[in-house]
């Protein structure tokens, strides 16, 4: 057993007190882990943060050295209903008491069911559709793609610059950002196509040419370079998260997802991070009117414990044969319970209105921040999933990754967990946990006030 001081909060959730202890991290007993990770993890996995996690809950994150922070990043974008959330928790029980694992693709129980039918029901549109359960995001979307191409006999993908689908083969591939996450880890998979996102900030003729310009490359590509006949899959984030929360220009994804339709291409949101009331809504795509044909979720969905999914149309999900699709883990019945404890908190607890507020609370405070120098390029996102993009100054929008560090740096040491994004890693991102007190929610934006005061001293 590993030793836990017993003079810290013996269990995480709400109970715990909703305080910023403000005390440089890592503490000595964070530290000690960090000497003893050095020789045993190797080199290329790190962590965002340097404390070591004792307990989490409400919008607190307690360090090993009984330190709290404020937890701006729900583990990236995943416990929204809050760390060990009480109907999470008490599913997860009473689950364990009774089996932890059967594998689904052996012996099926009703759990699996119910999550799928929860799905089912809440995805956008009317049609006929089906789930099937994973265990990480990357493993959704690999399999999302693989429905479109059985039901489609097509091959090819498409994606999108500043995309990120995972770390897999396929979806390594399918990432649009080298660096860290392909250099050197080639070769890659064949019949990838990508084209340009419509990024209003960064498109080059302008926001207002966004939308009609990249549908233009985009519509180009796929007619007229790979053939529509020969393209299976249109994966698209509708708010891209690593790439920086990039909000596509109005009108973009609804002429995508159009075209995809009269092509019978398979349109299919990737919303593994913008997912599950993340932004107000049940789906990130509800709010451009959407209707995917697939939607991949995981992080939101299961408070923590791996559970993916793809939920989307019932034709396209029958076309696989017998045993093409599942996996020993997928949809494991522990992450099933703690999923159904997802849903129930979210709409016990009015959470989807309560990701509306804190973006609310969140642009508007952001935008009375000093900025004498205009580093503020944009502030951007959706619900509780808001990011601001730095820049070198006003009139050059530069990437500035160094006083994103700096920010960073600055919170950290604070008692503040904010999380970086963006393909120049110039985006600073908001995730809180929907259960976040409004006290916490507004300390924590004081440190970031603090933080920009300081940096244009
Ligand atoms: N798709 C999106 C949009 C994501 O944000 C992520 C994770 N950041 C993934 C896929 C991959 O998920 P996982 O890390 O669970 O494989």
């Amino acid at each position: 057993m590993s030793t836990v001081d017993t003079s810290l909060p013996a269990a995480g959730g709400p109970a715990l007190p909703q305080e910023r202890t403000a005390a440089t991290v890592p503490g000595p007993r964070s530290a000690e882990l960090a000497r003893r990770r050095a020789a045993a993890l190797p080199a290329g996995l790190t962590s965002a943060s340097q404390m070591y996690a004792h307990a989490a809950g409400g919008g607190v994150i307690v360090d090993v050295d009984g330190r709290s922070h404020i937890d701006f990043g729900s583990g990236i974008a995943v416990t929204t209903v809050g760390n060990a959330a009480p109907r999470v928790v008490e599913r997860m029980t009473e689950q364990m008491a009774r089996f932890t694992h059967t594998c689904f693709l052996a012996t099926p129980y009703e759990g699996y069911l119910e999550v799928a039918e929860r799905l089912n029901a809440l995805a956008p549109g009317d049609h006929d559709k089906r789930t099937a359960l994973f265990s990480t995001g990357a493993e959704a979307v690999e399999n999302a793609v693989k429905y479109a191409r059985i039901a489609t006999g097509r091959s090819a993908v498409v994606v999108f610059d500043h995309a990120f689908h995972g770390r897999s083969q396929l979806t390594m591939t399918m990432t649009a950002k080298n660096q860290p996450y392909k250099e050197g880890f080639g070769p890659f998979s064949p019949e990838v196509h990508r084209t340009p996102m419509a990024y209003p900030y960064r498109w080059p003729s302008g926001p207002a040419n966004a939308a009609d310009e990249a549908f233009a490359r985009f519509a180009l590509l796929v007619d007229s370079q790979i053939g529509a006949s020969n393209t299976a899959a249109v994966v698209v984030e509708p708010i891209q998260g690593e790439g920086g929360f990039i909000v596509p220009a109005p009108g973009f994804l609804r002429r995508v997802a159009d075209f995809c339709t009269e092509r019978g291409i398979v349109f299919v949101a990737d919303e593994v991070q913008s997912g599950i009331a993340r932004t107000g809504t049940w789906f990130a795509c509800e709010h451009e009117g959407i209707v995917p044909d697939l939607i991949t979720t995981a992080k939101g969905l299961a408070g923590g414990m791996p559970l993916a999914a793809v939920t989307g149309r019932a034709d396209i999900m029958d076309a696989a044969h017998p045993g093409g699709i599942g996996g020993t883990y997928a949809g494991n019945p522990v992450a099933c319970a703690a999923a159904l404890g997802v849903f129930e908190t979210v709409e016990a607890e009015g959470l989807l209105a309560r990701a509306t507020a804190i973006g609310d609370v969140l642009t508007t405070e952001l935008a009375t921040f000093d900025d004498p120098a205009g580093i503020i390029g944009e502030i951007r996102g959706r619900g509780a999933m808001i990011a601001v993009e730095l820049v070198a100054g006003a009139g050059d929008s530069t990437p500035n990754p160094a006083a994103v560090a700096e920010i960073v740096r600055y919170a950290h040491a604070r008692g503040l967990f904010v999380l970086t994004a963006g393909t120049y890693g110039n985006v600073l991102r908001f995730l809180p946990p929907l259960s976040i007190s409004d006290a916490l929610l507004h300390d924590g934006i004081g440190v970031l006030r603090d933080a920009f005061a300081a940096l244009a001293r």
